[in-house]
C-alpha cells in the first residue's frame, strides 16, 4: 500500500520557540493511504470551507490562539486532486478523534465512509462541557458524513485492547483506542508491508515525548495537552504504553503524532528510521 503524508493546515501560534518548538509552527499531519478499496485518509486537517469561513467554521478564538495559515492548497481536498485523483476516489476516512483541526476536510468528501469511535461521535455530536463545545464544531459535519461508529471492542496488538479493523480493508488499517485527549480519541495503524505505521493523532505534541530514554516536552505544548484533555489519567497511561510501543517494538511500529513539524518532515521525505 502506498502511503503519502500530506500537511493539511500550518498552525502558527503567536508563541516564542523554546515554549512551542523549535520551528515555531505546527503541522496538521495526514495520511492518504493507496488501497486496493479506493484511497483512505487518516485525519482531514482543515477543510475548504473552513479557509474560506475560518471564524464562522473554527471560531475567532482558534483562529487567534492558534494562527492557521489558511491555504486552500494545503487542504487534503487539493492535495489529493494534486496527486491525479478526484475527491470521490476518497472511500474511507478515519479520524483519529474530531477535533476542529482533524475533521475540518470531512465536509470535501461527502462519500466517504467516516469510522469513528461510538464515544467520540457522541462526544462531538452532543458535547456536555464548555471544552467540548469549543473543540467540536457542528458546521463540519452540517452535510450528513456516512457514520460507521465503530465500538470499543476487538482483539490485542502490541499491548492495546480492543483494537479493530476498518470494514472493507482487510486487517490493513486498524483503530486503536488511545482515549484521554478526548473521550473516543483513537491511534491509527497502517500495514506498510512487514511493518506498521501508527499516526498517534494529538495523544502526544512533542516527538520527545516518545523518546524511550529521555521524555520531553515544551513547556506551551505540556500545559495545553493537559487543559485540553478530557481524562487526564488515560491520556497519561496511553502515552506511557505509546513510549514503550515505540521503544519495544521499533523495528514492527514507526509512531507518528498529528502536529510535529519535524516527526511530518522526516516522514514526508523518507527519512523517518524504517
Ligand atoms: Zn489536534
Amino acid at each position: 500500500m502506498k502511503v503519502h503524508h500530506l500537511n493539511c493546515a500550518t498552525l502558527c501560534p503567536p508563541a516564542p520557540g523554546p515554549l512551542l518548538n523549535p520551528e515555531r509552527k505546527m503541522v496538521c499531519h495526514c495520511l492518504l493511504v493507496e488501497t486496493r478499496d479506493g484511497l483512505v485518509l487518516i485525519d482531514t486537517g482543515l477543510g475548504l470551507d473552513d479557509v474560506a469561513r475560518p471564524r464562522a467554521r473554527l471560531g475567532g478564538t482558534f483562529v487567534l490562539l492558534v494562527g492557521p495559515k489558511l491555504d486552500a492548497a494545503e487542504t487534503a481536498a487539493r492535495q489529493v486532486e494534486a496527486l491525479g485523483f478526484q475527491r470521490k476516489d476518497v472511500r474511507h476516512i478515519v479520524p483519529t478523534h474530531l477535533d476542529l483541526d482533524h475533521a475540518g476536510g470531512l465536509s470535501d468528501f461527502p462519500d466517504a465512509e467516516v469510522h469513528v469511535h461510538d464515544p467520540e461521535i457522541t462526544a462531538a455530536l452532543k458535547p456536555l462541557t464548555r471544552l467540548e463545545r469549543e473543540r467540536y464544531r457542528a458546521a463540519q459535519w452540517a452535510h450528513g458524513p456516512r457514520w460507521d461508529r465503530r465500538k470499543l471492542e476487538g482483539d490485542h496488538w502490541f499491548g492495546f485492547e480492543a483494537v479493530r479493523a476498518v470494514p472493507g480493508l482487510g486487517d490493513e488499517v486498524l483503530i486503536v483506542p488511545t482515549a484521554g485527549h478526548t473521550r473516543g480519541h483513537a491511534a491509527i495503524a497502517v500495514r506498510t508491508g512487514d511493518t506498521w505505521l501508527l499516526h498517534c493523532g494529538d495523544a502526544y505534541f512533542y516527538r520527545g515525548e516518545m523518546d524511550p530514554d529521555r521524555r520531553r516536552v515544551t513547556p506551551l505544548l505540556d500545559i495545553f495537552q493537559r487543559i485540553v484533555q478530557v481524562e487526564g489519567e488515560a491520556r497519561v497511561r496511553n502515552q506511557e504504553r505509546l513510549r514503550i510501543l515505540a521503544r519495544e517494538h521499533a523495528a514492527q511500529v514507526r509512531v507518528m503524532c498529528a502536529h510535529d513539524p519535524l516527526e511530518f518532515e522526516r516522514f514526508a521525505h523518507g527519512a523517518a528510521p524504517r
